[in-house]
């Protein structure tokens, strides 16, 4: 039995809570949060006991929305929008057919370094080839589901292919920490009909979630009206998708008619905004999916397209997105942004209730970084919410812990060997490249 006692200046339970322990305790049992209260009288210490000091001690974040192994092509889609056809054929997806599942495992530690490094205890994945990366995102120590990339472009033996591999991915699971779903590139877009029902069948059968872009733009609700006769989201439901684990990503164009269709559902959306920006893409409507009673989330995508895993930076992004768009400040609260970048997130990846709380029973996935660094404004003035929202770095935490496991410790990450994957990363994307050329 491992017990470790954590002792910060303010604690952050989280949840629906806003209350802050000041000082707090938090005791740690073999993976799980035993204990959490306020300190009286003087701090704990001794043996097992870590006092983080003039600290804010809060539930790790959760990005809900990403492609570690892109981490490989960070950079090449400078200037094209990745959420338009024309932008992801020309700028990744030409890339990719050169791909070959040996380039993408150090490139996904790069990506897990980055997301430990900035604060996220545990991530929704999704991309090609997972079954030759996701033993470097286990040994990561990040929570994680990782789900297998499906394209088949019209393509009957490559959907063939691929429906074969990734249900042998779904089948070999078996790490504590790491779910291993389906990841459907786009519903009805460059995943037919045929496809689209396959996938939500095999995740019914393995008990796997599913993980897919959607409503990036109105391609979706395009290709089913004009075939179906109904929206993308209406096929979907009818087809039994919104009954198993869903990720529906970026959802900049979903109809506001179609969020009650959500509402109750296991499916979650998860918003990106800073890659609608950057990319000129619609804002999503993420105050009326909230008040439709959807789970939202949020999530970095690619870091070719936001070219940060930064989900500090996420959640402020969002917040400025939704006042700017609803035209009144705090449309979203800080609160609620916590919110979504915590318990809503696990709650999307199948966590149990509470997981992404600071709470009894929840999965002791918590991060902490200095008072210091989230320049709050005077007490009475500003809330540890509104600071850590609006005035926090992702960089600036020096712990970081999953399932009770320290994956940064004093500002130094514990996991991984990041030069090295740097390094590896380089040679991979050299590879890449020098393919890209010769085809040309
Ligand atoms: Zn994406």
């Amino acid at each position: 039995m491992s017990r470790t006692t954590l002792v910060a200046d303010h604690v952050v339970i989280g949840g629906h809570d806003a209350t802050v322990l000041e000082p707090g305790v938090v005791v740690v049992e073999d993976g799980l949060i035993v204990e959490v209260g306020a300190v009286r009288g003087s701090r704990p210490s001794g043996a097992g006991v870590v006092d983080l000091g003039p600290s804010v001690l809060m539930p790790g974040l959760v990005n809900a929305h990403a492609h570690a192994p892109m981490m490989l092509m960070r950079g090449v889609s400078e200037g094209h929008s990745l959420l338009t056809w024309e932008g992801w054929l020309g700028a990744i997806r030409a890339k990719e057919l050169h791909l070959t599942p040996d380039l993408l495992a150090a490139s996904a530690l790069v990506g897990c370094a980055e997301m430990i490094g900035s604060g996220t205890t545990s991530f929704a994945d999704q991309y090609l080839f997972a079954e030759s990366y996701v033993g470097a995102i286990e040994s990561s120590g990040l929570r994680a589901t990782v789900a297998y990339g499906i394209v088949d472009l019209g393509d009957d033996a490559r959907r063939d292919s691929s429906l074969v591999a990734a249900e042998a991915f779904v089948a070999a699971g078996e790490d504590a920490l790491v779910d291993r779903w389906i990841g459907p590139h786009a519903f009805f877009v460059d995943n037919r009909l045929e496809t689209v029902q396959a996938e939500i069948e095999m995740a019914r059968a393995h008990g796997a979630g599913l993980h897919a872009h959607y409503a990036t733009s109105t391609e979706e609700d395009d290709v089913c009206r004009e075939r179906y006769e109904r929206t993308a989201l209406r096929m979907l439901t009818e087809l039994g998708a919104t009954d198993v684990p869903m990720l529906l990503a970026h959802a900049n164009d979903i109809l506001v008619d179609d969020l009650p269709l959500l509402a109750g559902t296991a499916a979650s959306v998860a918003i990106a905004a800073s890659v609608a920006m950057i990319s000129g893409a619609h804002a999503a409507p993420t105050r009326a999916a909230l008040d439709a009673g959807v789970n939202v989330v949020i999530g970095t995508d690619n870091l070719c397209g936001n070219n940060n895993a930064d989900m500090f930076e996420e959640m402020r992004t969002l917040g400025k997105l939704a006042a700017f768009v609803e035209r009144r400040p705090n449309a979203i609260t800080p609160v609620e942004l916590l919110g979504m970048a915590t318990w809503r997130g696990r709650a999307a990846m199948g966590g149990a209730p509470g997981d992404g709380t600071i709470g009894e029973g929840a999965v002791a996935d918590l991060i902490a970084l200095p008072t210091a660094a989230l320049h709050r404004g005077p007490v009475g003035a500003q809330s540890v919410h509104s600071a850590l929202v609006y005035g926090a770095v992702g960089f600036d935490t020096t712990h970081v812990m999953t399932g009770g496991r320290w994956l940064k410790r004093d500002g130094a990450l514990t996991t991984i060997d990041l030069p090295a994957a740097l390094t590896q990363r380089q040679d991979d994307f050299d590879t890449l490249m020098a393919r890209v050329a010769a085809a040309d």
